[in-house]
């Protein structure tokens, strides 16, 4: 379906063909999305001052650019909205996370309300590529390929259709170590959804969309090393050396994919590079800290271990519910198995006390002390907990200590976060190809107005009742005459669907909290 005469043509070989020549049904030219988590006008606009990016500033000098203007502040709720035309409370994705009858989930393409353009596009027979989107596992059935954002693990659903060629997974090695945090795996997957957009770009898909995360995780982490103003503590020059790279090497790896796109795509493709949001510095510093506290408390002989395992007897507390991760920490009191969450141990108070004053003593390297207390909440207590800790963010440290002594194994990684971005920080949107016009006048675009521009752009009826608008100006005046505005009433609602069984949820949620998007 990408180009050519329609099969009419072919049949009715030369004695129709100058009537086939642009016959009014040929469709319009293949579209390339390139989807840049986090990609910032900031950033670039520096990157290119030092001579870097130099396929995007290809792109941009060829086509148009703008600002584009977030629909929410997280990630998946954009990226649907992008995907869907429609506002989140419409479309249903309003979270990293959604609340299910066995607890809190990561959000999935079953809940989805409303078709997105892999498939409208399908619908319409066009070809489909949809590689790495949020939210896209459990893969739809769709005219073409679907690698979901859940690739990487073991669930049922991964790719569509199943019997996808093997060959196209292979990926590139990555080291070790690199892929043993959070951050390695977002690093890995980005890689995948390259090599697989690499493999399809000669293909013929009519819409190819390529969603990259790796410029978000690194922005949020590494922001102090690339803008070093204002902040509390100053950078200095090792960390400098050390960190100063990461995120024009980010931006660097999206750069280097986009130049491969448009080199192994065919010259008719329209090119379309955006973002969700963009960066900022946070405000303060905050930290993701991986911290066991079952150690701590182990350490000072409050919670006793035999053959690895939680003595339930000899033990006074232990940590309940809250992964390293998390924050503010829940505490339980033995006796852990009691017949309701409502009942109490013996003396609650008492225990509550002599825990509190043990945890006092543990500090950060320069004495900070580790932990404060609040009293617990109603719905704290609901879920178990007699006591609630929180872990403090000055002087930390990548240790935590008892009286000068070193508690071994507390503290996993510690993660920085200062990089940050709101409803209100703009992402990028860079268009170019055959039917761009350059010299359209485009200042902004909503993450609203991304389906129905496509859709205008596939030559496909853009739907009454999106939130979103078709920017058609930024299409060159044969493009409008030739393929003028189609509507429909509605591209419809989806079905419910029953989610498959997931194996990876809890691993899952622990990565959300340790790349900072969970609490
Ligand atoms: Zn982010």
């Amino acid at each position: 379906m990408a180009s050519g005469a329609p099969r009419w043509c072919v049949l009715l070989g030369i004695l129709l063909l100058a009537g086939c020549r642009e016959p009014i049904s040929t469709p319009p030219r293949p579209v390339v999305l390139l989807g840049v988590d986090g990609g910032s006008w900031n950033v670039i606009r520096e990157l290119w001052s030092r001579g870097q990016l130099p396929h995007l500033e290809d792109l941009a000098e060829r086509g148009i650019s703008a600002q584009l203007q977030p629909v929410a502040n997280a990630s998946p709720v954009i990226w649907t909205s992008i995907a869907t035309g429609v506002e989140p409370s419409r479309h249903g994705i309003q979270g990293f996370t959604v609340q299910t009858p066995s607890g809190e989930a990561p959000v999935s393409a079953v809940n989805r309300r409303v078709p997105a353009l892999w498939n409208m596009a399908s619908s319409a027979q066009l070809r489909v590529a949809l590689l790495g989107w949020w939210a896209s596992w459990p893969a739809e059935t769709v005219n073409g390929v679907v690698i979901s954002d859940r690739i990487l693990r073991e669930e049922r659903g991964r790719f569509y259709p199943p019997d996808l060629d093997p060959g196209l997974l292979a990926e590139t090695a990555l080291p070790d170590e690199a892929v043993a945090s959070a951050y390695g795996v977002v690093a890995r997957q980005d890689r995948l959804m390259a090599s697989v957009g690499l493999q399809l770009a000669s293909e013929g898909y009519d819409l190819m969309m390529i969603y990259l995360r790796n410029v978000d995780t690194e922005s949020h982490h590494y922001w102090k090393y690339f803008r070093t103003q204002g902040f509390e503590t100053e950078v200095d020059e090792a960390s400098l050396q050390r960190f100063g790279g990461r995120i024009p090497e980010a931006y660097a790896r999206v750069d280097e994919v986009l130049g491969a796109l448009v080199a192994r795509a065919s010259p008719e493709t329209n090119f379309f590079v955006l973002s969700d949001h963009g960066f900022q510095a946070s405000k303060g510093e905050r930290y993701r800290i991986q911290l066991h506290l079952d150690r701590v408390l182990e350490h000072l002989g409050l919670l006793i271990r035999e053959d690895d395992r939680i003595d339930p007897v000899k033990s006074v507390a232990r940590t309940w519910k809250s992964p390293p991760f998390t924050r503010t920490k829940l505490i339980r009191f033995s006796p852990f198995e009691r017949p309701g969450y409502e009942e109490w141990p013996d003396d609650p108070d008492a225990t509550r006390r002599r825990l509190q004053a043990e945890l006092e003593r543990i500090t950060y390297e320069d004495g900070s002390p580790a932990f404060r207390f609040r009293n617990l909440k109603a719905k704290e207590r609901a879920r178990g907990g007699d006591m609630v800790v929180i872990v403090r963010y000055q002087g930390v440290s990548p240790a935590l200590y008892l009286e000068g002594e070193r508690i071994p194994g507390a503290i996993g990684q510690v993660e920085e976060i200062s990089g940050t971005h709101s409803k209100s920080t703009e992402g990028i949107f860079i268009a170019a190809g055959p039917d761009i016009d350059p010299s359209a006048d485009l200042d902004k675009i909503h993450s609203l107005d991304i389906t129905p521009t496509l859709l205008f752009a596939l030559g496909l009826p853009v739907a009454e009742d999106f939130d979103g608008t078709a920017r058609t100006e930024i299409f060159r005046p044969q493009f409008r005459d030739r393929f003028p505005l189609r509507t429909v009433p509605s591209w419809g609602k989806l079905e419910a669907r029953e989610s498959p069984d997931s194996q990876s949820e809890a691993e899952l949620l622990e990565e959300l909290r340790a790349l900072g998007y969970l609490d």
